[in-house]
């Protein structure tokens, strides 16, 4: 089964991908993570690439696409990979399209996460992950069970990143607005979208998407 999951930074993609992975085996692409491991390789690609990601803007289509390829034809997505923060742009939905049918893959359900704009800037300001196994956390709807302990490695130190400084989520939203939402279009007039309300806590997302995907 192969997915992907739509919507504005700050939704809750990344959550709810952790979630498939976990209950259903598939792989997440996610380009945000992608990137964040270049950067943190200090590499002069990664320099280039973390400017552009503190100015909130989008990496270059050709990039992306290229990076994604590559991931989709690793074997560990033989059960399927859900596909989370790309497409981006209507180049890139095209470019996967195309490089689906190359590979005679196909896509099958994009899920729209539906939130209110007004609350993303607060989920993010708040989120944090753990250093070692990237788990995501929140200040205010998901601390570690033991304060300052990872619940899952037990690991004790955490980060923030550095992008979800108000300023350039403000950017991001943006970029969402004028270069991601016109994709859903695209995907609606293929039959292929399905859309639902992305305000509810994590355990209320995931069941509908259960739903969806247990509809076939
Ligand atoms: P995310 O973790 O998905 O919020 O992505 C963080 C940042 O990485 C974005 O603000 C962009 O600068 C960059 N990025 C992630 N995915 C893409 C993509 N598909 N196309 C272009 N830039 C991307």
């Amino acid at each position: 089964m192969n997915l992907i999951i739509l919507g504005p930074p700050g939704a809750g993609k990344g959550t709810q991908s952790e979630k498939m992975v976990e209950t259903f085996g598939l792989v997440q692409l996610s380009t945000g993570d992608m990137l964040r491991a270049e950067v943190k390789s200090g590499s002069e690609p990664g320099d280039e690439t973390k400017n552009i990601m503190d100015l909130g803007e989008l990496v270059p289509d050709d990039r992306i696409v290229a990076m994604i390829s590559k991931q989709i034809d690793k074997p560990s997505t033989v059960k399927g990979f859900i596909l989370d923060g790309f497409p981006r742009t209507t180049v890139q939905a095209r470019a996967l399209d195309a490089m689906l049918s190359e590979k005679s893959l196909k896509m099958d359900h994009v899920i729209q996460l539906v939130v209110d704009e007004n609350v993303i800037v607060e989920r993010l300001s708040g989120r944090f992950s753990c250093s070692e196994c990237g788990v995501g956390y929140h200040d205010s709807f998901k601390n570690p069970v033991e304060d300052g302990k990872c619940d899952k490695c037990g690991a004790q130190e955490f980060l923030r990143r550095s992008d979800d400084k108000p300023e350039t989520v403000r950017s991001r939203l943006l970029a969402y607005r004028e270069q991601t939402a016109p994709i859903i279009p695209f995907y609606s007039d293929k039959g292929v979208l399905q859309s639902i309300d992305g305000m509810g806590t994590v355990e209320e997302v995931f069941d509908k998407i259960n739903e969806i995907v247990a509809g076939g």
